[in-house]
């Protein structure tokens, strides 16, 4: 089984206009559901790193995003997909936690509780932190550019470099299926 990590807001979900906090406030983006759902049919299985300091901040209850996650979950399977695992950082970055990106906290928890190999993994963000994270893991990057990077600043992206540049997760998947069977 093939693993690809994927950061949620600007991956699958639309970045921007605040915290996600309810379940009314998830905004899908154009074919992420339904790119998820092939990865699958593919032999990919798939984890989400997120980091979400909406919650340390006190923005976001933990009840509240079980009920964001509990979507997300419910309307990948109605898009014929599965979700693995999600993973999330609540904290603030003065907590000094060992899970908020850019540091690799999320992605070794997950391949110890579900023994993946990370040199055969793959990562998708939007940021430099989901970059940096995945890593700094050993998976290898892509860097979409449906989120907080713009297309003029991927030629400029510092280190540590994306194994990839994509638009988005459709692109990224069509991508994977064609190359890495
Ligand atoms: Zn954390």
């Amino acid at each position: 089984m093939k693993t690809i990590f994927l950061d949620r807001d600007g991956v699958i979900t639309v970045e921007g206009g605040g915290y996600v906090s309810c379940p009314a406030d998830v905004r899908y983006l154009p074919g992420a559901l339904g790119a998820i759902a092939r990865l699958n049919k593919a032999g990919w299985q798939v984890v989400i790193y997120t980091n979400q300091s909406g919650v340390g901040r006190g923005y976001i209850t933990p009840e509240g995003l079980a009920a964001v996650h509990k979507k997300l979950l419910s309307d990948t399977n109605i898009a014929g997909g599965t979700i693995l695992a999600i993973y999330v950082c609540p904290h603030k970055p003065d907590d000094y936690c060992t899970c908020r990106k850019p540091l690799p906290g999320m992605l070794l928890q997950a391949a110890e509780e579900h023994s993946l190999d990370l040199s055969l993994a793959w990562a998708a963000g939007d940021t430099a932190r989901d970059i940096a994270a995945a890593s700094v893991a050993g998976t290898r990057t892509a860097l979409l550019l449906s989120g907080h990077t713009r297309a003029y600043e991927a030629s400029t992206f510092g280190e540590p470099r994306p194994t990839i540049v994509c638009a988005d997760l459709p692109s990224l998947v069509d991508y994977l299926v064609t190359t890495q069977s």
